[in-house]
């Protein structure tokens, strides 16, 4: 059962890599799991914006059966195959903007921002690279790095590589407008790199774990304007915002800037390990031939899962979807603040990324990690996968499949009320 697997991992796992819930899933299917008691679970997590087209879609699901009566892998940079070139072409037709683009595919959203800034350093010959507080990149060492995050992704796991700078992310909780992080920018330009040194500026068009917080369009377009006027590179990392997750097929799109890089992963294939860096061609190809890739960069099975779940994105139009998931759980979370004013402060909604703050009770600007944990610790009772975010670990956030029927989206979201009655 769910306890002894649970036993069995803590012994065999190392404790870094925890787990939410001792939930141990046996099947999964569109926007519900199982798991190995036979339990039942709305899936308001989407394994982590992964699963944007639920879990196994048919038209996935047939695509994959069908790669693996061909072959499994021959390795892109020996034998390359032709679902890789669709999907290559593809990201390049749906990137933002009008320039032509070049991909490459690799296996995580880490690796992708790796060769996102391998790929700029490439480009501009500068080593400087810009990112922001409460941002997340990875956990390999660069992206680290570039992570604003200490805990529980940077603690103790230094030294990071150099010559990365942190900006504020223009958000009221850093008591920080836009153009106050603008200024900040300048600053640095002045203290502590030139601009001329600085490679890249990367940034979440939405914040993920950093709590969901947009970045605004007006910040957005002055980045692109920096960026223009000192030649640095903009990379979009797009991991958890892309696939129609916001609302549009991209969130940089919100802002209408072109960026020159966006760094994918998750949503692009629905659960097969891929990920792909798309940007304008002219910086694309500074790497030398050798200079990027890997084993299992661009798997077979992640291209056609990924090209597979183009198509789904289109025709089920999921960005219109997403739309309607948010303006759905808007209601019902406004309907929660009013039952539970005294614990629940701000929502925040893009598309399909909602988000609550959790505060305490009588001092609604001080944040609530203990109530956030309790939520999320009631939900497995109530048959909800629920996840948490945020620099102070004090947000409830939703991720449902975009593909999720709507009397699941309602069971989901009653489940939600159960709980905070429940707490
Ligand atoms: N960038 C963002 C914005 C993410 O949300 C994540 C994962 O949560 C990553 C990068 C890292 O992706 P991966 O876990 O596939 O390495």
């Amino acid at each position: 059962d769910n306890q002894q697997l649970q036993a069995r991992k803590e012994l065999a796992f190392a404790r870094g890599m925890g787990n939410l819930y001792p939930v141990y899933a046996a099947r999964a299917e569109n926007a519900e799991i199982w798991d190995v008691e036979g339990n039942r679970y709305v899936d308001f997590a989407a394994g982590i914006a992964v699963t944007n087209t639920g879990h196994l879609h048919p038209k996935v699901k047939a695509a994959v059966a069908a790669q693996l009566e061909a072959f499994s892998h021959t390795c892109a940079m020996v034998t390359p195959y032709e679902s890789m070139v669709t999907l290559a072409e593809s990201l390049n037709r749906l990137a933002p903007g009008d320039t032509p683009k070049r991909s490459i595919l690799v296996t995580t959203g880490a690796e992708a921002v790796e060769n996102a800034v391998k790929i700029a350093r490439a480009h501009t010959g500068r080593p400087g690279v810009i990112a922001f507080q409460g941002g997340f990149h990875g956990r390999t060492n660069l992206t680290m790095g570039l992570t604003g995050k200490v805990t529980p992704y940077k603690a103790g796991f230094g030294p990071f590589p150099g010559e990365i700078f942190h900006l504020p992310f223009p958000i009221a909780f850093h008591g920080c407008g836009e153009d106050a992080c603008l200024a900040a920018l300048n600053q640095l330009f002045h203290c502590d790199i030139e601009p001329q040194r600085v490679a890249a500026i990367i940034i979440e068009p939405v914040q993920g774990e950093g709590g969901f917080y947009p970045a605004p369009a007006g910040f957005m377009q002055a980045l692109r304007r920096v960026c223009d006027e000192h030649g640095i590179v903009l990379i979009c990392d797009e991991i958890q915002t892309g696939f129609a997750r916001t609302g549009k097929l991209f969130a940089s799109e919100h802002s209408g800037i072109e960026p020159d890089l966006i760094t994918l992963a998750k949503g692009l294939a629905g659960g097969f390990p891929i990920a792909a860096v798309t940007g304008k061609a002219s910086i694309m190809d500074a790497a030398a031939p050798g200079g990027l890739g890997g084993t299992y960069a661009g798997s077979p099975l992640g291209c056609v899962a990924a090209n597979a779940v183009l198509e789904v994105i289109e025709e089920e139009q999921l960005c219109h979807k997403a739309l309607a998931i948010g303006e759905y759980l808007e209601g019902r979370l406004n309907h929660l603040k009013a039952l539970y004013p005294q614990w629940v402060g701000e929502i925040r909604i893009t598309g399909a990324m909602v988000a609550m703050e959790l505060v305490e009770e009588g001092d609604a600007g001080r944040p609530n990690p203990a109530l956030t944990r309790a939520i999320i610790a009631k939900a497995r009772e109530h048959g909800l996968i629920l996840l948490a975010c945020g620099v102070r670990a004090n947000v409830i956030r939703i991720l449902a499949p975009l593909t999720i029927p709507h009397a699941q989206l309602g069971e989901g979201a009653d489940k939600l009320e159960a709980i905070f009655a429940a707490v």
